[in-house]
């Protein structure tokens, strides 16, 4: 080999190589000969959804050897999504120093580790074998869309979905809140609605996908958290055992603007549902912004078992109008709709507890009548919501007594929860 061009360290994992030599006990093997000749072969054993051990052999020159060496130091010990997440370039950030016309040696050892993968992930789930070391580390069901590639899906997209699906299939219900108007109430349904089944005992988390406008961290008094990142992820923030991710986390100041083109959204959304360590949940409830635009089609397409929607309106006629493209939406893209929510029907003196209709009443219920989808029920104004939403306090539980708590109540029964 000649030294120039080339780290100290490249220099020493050429002529000492770790893990070199084929693994006696393995549950994923490739064999790969590059454009220019070499050969390059990877062992791997995973276990529990890690690399246990992995070693390879080469027949090609010192770079090889020490590409192939570093890649599995890089790679020993990573959870798989992890190890599929290993570039060429990561291989030759680690040595610092790498040859230029050598390079391509580090793409070899990168690819046949992953290709070993693979056929670790490959075999595993069509076997339906030793359910623990699955790449989703849970899922057994050979029908999983995540266990084959599709046709003319490429290796990146395919690694992508497999690692959604291993976060996603550990939530049992994945509830999208949407509206067709802003200021309706729907942040203030999401919070409420997973505050309740958090109150229930439920494992629950709390996604807010409104981008341009999330209130999630104001309504559960955490503006001044961030998110962690954790070995396995982004850590999400803990608000009393709910786990909660928002982009109003991710700004710098939060009167800061986001400008993302629909592309831009759907990587952010992607990212939340993947790289967040989500975690065993009952529940995960998805605030969503007013409309139907790219991050409802998004979530539509990235989560392939959504539970449902709950569409919250206001009872005039000029938001409920906008319920129907909604509910319509969600009919397009088979998306079941949990119900509507009436908010801020009628009005709650705060000195004698009567209601009085303000907004009119009864439009979500008549819209429901027409489409022929669930009405969840109404809940009326209540100053008191207000207050509670801008102190960061869910009103649910610092209002349990109201008659706007009780409506909320009855209704989160009426999605399916027995809640006291
Ligand atoms: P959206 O998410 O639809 O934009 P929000 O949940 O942010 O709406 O609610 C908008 C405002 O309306 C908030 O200040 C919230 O406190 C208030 N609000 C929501 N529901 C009620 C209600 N039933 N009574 C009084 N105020 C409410």
């Amino acid at each position: 080999m000649n030294l120039k061009g080339f780290s100290k360290l490249a220099v020493e994992h050429s002529f000492k190589p770790r893990n070199r030599g084929a693994l006696e006990v393995f549950n994923g093997h490739s064999k790969i000969t590059g454009p220019c000749g070499d050969t390059m072969e990877f062992w791997v054993q995973v276990k529990a959804g890690s690399l246990e051990s992995l070693s390879f052999v080469t027949d090609g020159c010192h770079s090889s050897m020490a590409c192939g060496s570093m890649t599995t130091v890089l790679a020993e010990g990573k959870s798989v999504s992890k190890a599929l997440e290993l570039t060429q370039q990561k291989v030759l950030d680690a040595f610092g120093e790498f040859s230029e016309e050598s390079q391509h040696c580090a793409l070899l050892a990168v690819n046949t580790l992953k290709s070993a993968i693979k056929d670790y992930m490959k075999n595993n789930i069509e076997s339906g074998k030793n359910p623990s070391e699955s790449p989703c580390a849970s899922c057994t069901d050979k029908s999983c869309s995540a266990a084959k590639q599709r046709p003319n899906e490429s290796d990146k997209d395919y690694e992508d979905r497999v690692k959604l699906q291993a976060r996603m299939c550990r939530i049992k219900h994945k509830i999208v809140v949407m509206s067709g108007k802003g200021g309706v109430g729907k942040s203030t349904v999401a919070v409420n609605l997973a505050t309740a089944y958090k109150l229930a005992g439920m494992r629950v988390g709390l996604l807010d996908v409104d981008i341009h406008g999330p209130s999630i961290p104001t309504m559960l008094d955490l503006e001044d958290a961030r998110p962690l990142g954790g070995p396995a992820g982004i850590i999400p923030v803990d608000k009393d055992g709910m786990k909660v991710i928002s982009l109003g986390f991710l700004l710098q100041h939060k009167d800061d603007a986001v400008i993302w083109r629909g592309p831009r959204k759907m990587g952010v959304i992607k990212q939340f549902l993947t790289d967040v360590e989500w975690g065993d949940l009952d529940y995960l409830i998805i605030d969503t912004p007013p409309g139907t635009g790219d991050e409802q089609l998004s979530l539509c397409q990235l989560i392939e078992d959504l539970e449902g929607a709950v569409i919250v309106t206001t009872p005039q006629r000029v938001a409920t109008a906008d319920v129907r493209k909604s509910v319509n939406f969600c009919k397009e893209l088979k998306l079941p709709v949990i119900g509507v929510i009436e908010n801020m029907s009628g009005f709650v003196c705060p000195k004698c507890g009567e209601i009085t209709e303000v907004l009119s009443t009864g439009g979500g219920e008549q819209i429901c009548k027409d489409m022929k989808v669930n009405f969840l029920g109404k809940i009326p104004m209540d100053p008191l919501v207000v207050q509670s939403c801008d102190s960061g306090k869910a009103f649910i539980t610092e209002h349990s007594e109201t008659p706007a708590a009780e409506c909320m109540k009855e209704i989160i029964q009426a999605i399916g929860l027995k809640y006291d």
